[in-house]
């Protein structure tokens, strides 16, 4: 499953944890430890309080109010977000000069660089905390051999994890992995791909060609825009080039108070700047 191009390779994945949430939860204390949801008509970020009722990226906020009625619901800050996004891209470019940075997360190369930083898990741990100490946020980062990988990995440790997965450990690892954190596997895929009774990646890897070609499956068990995404910069992410991640996960409406009847009386302060000022 894994080039030989990349058993030499070290990519870093940084993930902000419940991005627009958490920063809500970091502007306004009086938010931290409750249920907090970022969206205007669908679920564009919620905080983990708020997860542990099921609530997700993408739900209506209909469903979301029936599943958790004391969640706060806001309808965010978008330039505040992009503010602290930066805070964190730039203690990202001072461990690697190659960053790639999408709406919530980087990717950083750190191939060749094991003389700078010696063991890559501890400069993760010092980058993970360079980035709480300057804007009070946690990030998840996942260490591995090439993009998917590394992002993958660093799933399986949210939120504020640290894991990292070596070439060698791959094969080990992909198989087990349920079929939606397959890169480039969205809700609809993966309802397709669970109707074929396929529920991991290496069931998914093994599936004959025939039927594979019924589902846009390649024969070595990759999904095309899996395999795709795996291999390319994951272009849905992007904020240029994705209308449905914009769709679900940007925030353009103008700041508003918090909505919520049940917390209305702890309704966010006014906006405020990162704790880093941020022109
Ligand atoms: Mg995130």
């Amino acid at each position: 499953m894994i080039a030989e191009r990349d058993a030499a390779r070290t990519v870093l994945h940084v993930d902000i944890d419940a991005f627009f949430a958490a920063i809500e939860q970091q502007r306004d204390p009086r938010l931290k430890g409750k249920p907090v949801i970022v969206g205007a008509g669908v679920i564009a970020s919620c905080s983990y309080e708020a997860r542990k009722f099921g609530l997700r990226a993408g739900m209506s906020l209909s469903e979301a109010k029936r599943l958790c009625p004391k969640a706060v619901i806001l309808e965010g800050h978008a330039q505040v977000y992009r503010c602290y996004a930066e805070r964190v891209f730039e203690r990202c470019r001072e461990l690697s000069p190659d960053v790639e940075t999408y709406l919530d997360e980087a990717y950083l190369e750190l191939t060749g660089t094991e003389r700078v930083h010696g063991d890559f898990t501890a400069a993760a741990a010092r980058l993970k905390r360079a980035i709480l100490d300057d804007t009070g946020l946690t990030v998840t980062c996942g260490i591995g051999p090439n993009r998917m990988l590394a992002k993958l990995v660093g799933k399986t440790t949210k939120p504020d994890g640290l894991a990292r997965i070596h070439a060698h450990e791959a094969e080990a690892f992909l198989v087990a992995r349920p079929i939606e954190q397959l890169a480039g596997v969205g809700h609809a895929h993966a309802r397709t791909l669970r109707g074929m009774n396929l529920r991991t990646i290496g069931e998914l890897r093994v599936m004959p060609v025939a039927r594979s070609k019924r589902c846009s499956v390649r024969p070595d068990g990759s999904c095309s825009s899996a395999a795709a995404a795996a291999t390319r910069r994951p272009s849905w992410h992007a904020r240029s080039r994705s209308p449905s991640r914009a769709r679900h996960r940007s925030i353009t409406t103008p700041p508003t108070r918090a909505r919520s009847t049940a917390c209305s009386s702890t309704s966010p302060a006014a906006p405020a700047a990162p704790r880093a000022s941020c022109a």
